[in-house]
């Protein structure tokens, strides 16, 4: 079973998916082909006939809903200067296969591949359908599921899915950490214009635009966003606290869920461990500024863009309010940038049967194993199927080892052995959840 998996994972690397333009439609037909040796029928389907999705379904007797095994067939761009290997060589080197997508997300798409077809070798008997989606464009503009979801529903509809967005680590005192995504922070760009008047640069205006957006900005940094705990989030840090290393959060966690002493409690957690602030509150990053056109002469505006990540819990509409009422200048315009949408959702349950067979299996792979539902800072597909009601789930079936996750970076590599026993525990956990 690892052989084949390996197999497609060498072979979907080496077919470029770069999004733009994406050509995802060359992997979509590679999966047609290896389904199609094993006897599995596939659908290619999508509005441009070069980024075509493809779905397969094997069969159960339909006792329950159906599972979706999802992961998307784009990946981001690589620049090969950047890289000691060709990017999309599909390389081997010292236990690592490198190449941009082994992380993200051709491991999880070759896996849902190997899983399908070890089904249907084997002929096991299934209580539900299990389908597999290899999706175009999640890098860059969701146009895949969307036209799914509003073209071809019937065809992924299921009680839950498996994506991306989990993984597991190992924690200094030996304990194996399974993160399970059940939510995600919801990306919302935002425009600052602040207006003022022209002029010349020899005669310093009270509004200059360029320093109004610039107060704006360092007003927006510098404040302290609020801070609220989902039901994700409550249980992700009260398992942590129960873990020798995160002892200090136990008196930490009564203070974040109590207003009037949360700001301090989170500035606290910050200073001890940065990556935990995300998971409290909206943050953002002041990403680009654009004004003037010479060096003598003052603009009329001045435009700043912010990647804020909201928490699942809050509107657009009470973020750009709260960042109003902070920046507080009647001159700077604070609106939504342009761009794609992602919806608000609530994080998807522990207690369905799926969450409860990844647990279980989880739970069995490591002898000192910890499950936790987790909210992820970055965005995925998987917030649109969990608008339409899908519970998802980002299986943590892939260990991240050394600090540096590779996705999206240079050198983007999978550590071979670790890809083999993801394999098989997705294998245990998708037998757990679909078999009869
Ligand atoms: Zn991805």
């Amino acid at each position: 079973m690892t052989r084949r998996a390996r197999q497609y994972i060498r072979d979907l690397v080496r077919i470029d998916t770069t999004n733009p333009p994406g050509n995802e439609t060359a992997a979509a037909e590679y999966i047609r082909v290896a389904l199609a040796k094993e006897g599995i029928a596939t659908e290619l389907l999508g509005p441009d006939r070069t980024r075509l999705n493809v779905i397969a379904r094997l069969a159960g007797n339909g006792a329950r809903r159906p599972l979706l095994l999802m992961a998307h067939t784009d990946v981001v761009p690589a620049d090969p200067t950047q890289w000691t290997v060709a990017p999309f060589a599909a390389r081997q080197k010292s236990g690592y296969l490198y190449g941009r997508g082994t992380q993200d997300d051709k491991a999880l798409l070759a896996a849902h591949m190997t899983v399908l077809v070890e089904f249907k070798r084997r002929g096991v008997p299934l209580a539900r359908d299990v389908i597999l989606l290899g999706e175009a464009d999640e890098e860059a503009g969701s146009t895949g599921i969307q036209w799914l979801i509003a073209n071809a529903w019937a065809k992924i509809d299921a009680e839950f899915a498996i994506h991306e967005g989990g993984y597991a680590a190992d924690t200094a005192a030996g304990l194996r950490l399974f993160h399970v995504q059940t939510c995600e922070k919801i990306p919302t760009r935002v425009r600052l214009t602040a207006q003022g008047s022209a002029g010349h640069g020899s005669s310093p205006t009270t509004d200059n635009p360029v320093v109004r957006l610039a107060r704006a900005l360092i007003r927006l940094n510098d404040a302290d966003q609020p801070v609220y705990l989902n039901p994700t989030t409550r249980l992700y840090l009260g398992a942590l606290s129960r873990i020798p290393q995160y002892e200090w959060l136990r008196d930490l966690l009564p203070k974040l869920e109590n207003e009037a002493g949360s700001l301090a409690a989170a500035n606290q957690l910050r200073s001890r461990e940065p990556e935990l602030e995300a998971m409290l509150r909206t943050t953002l990053s002041p990403t680009m500024i654009e004004a003037g056109v010479k060096i003598n002469v003052i603009p009329s505006v001045a435009v700043g863009f912010i990647d804020a990540r909201r928490l699942p819990t809050e509107t657009r509409d009470e973020v750009l309010v709260r960042f109003r009422r902070i920046i507080n200048d009647s001159l700077v315009t604070v609106e939504p940038a342009g761009g794609q949408q992602m919806p608000a959702t609530e994080p998807s349950p522990t207690t369905t049967s799926l969450y409860v067979s990844m647990e279980k299996v989880l739970l069995e792979s490591h002898s000192n194993a910890r499950v936790v539902p987790y909210m992820s800072r970055g965005a995925t597909d998987g917030a649109f199927l969990r608008a339409k009601g899908m519970a998802v789930y980002g299986a943590p079936i892939f260990l991240r080892t050394g600090p540096d996750s590779r996705a999206h970076g240079n050198d983007e590599r999978i550590e071979l052995a670790g890809f083999d026993s993801g394999v098989q525990l997705l294998w245990r956990i998708v037998n757990e959840a679909a078999a009869r």
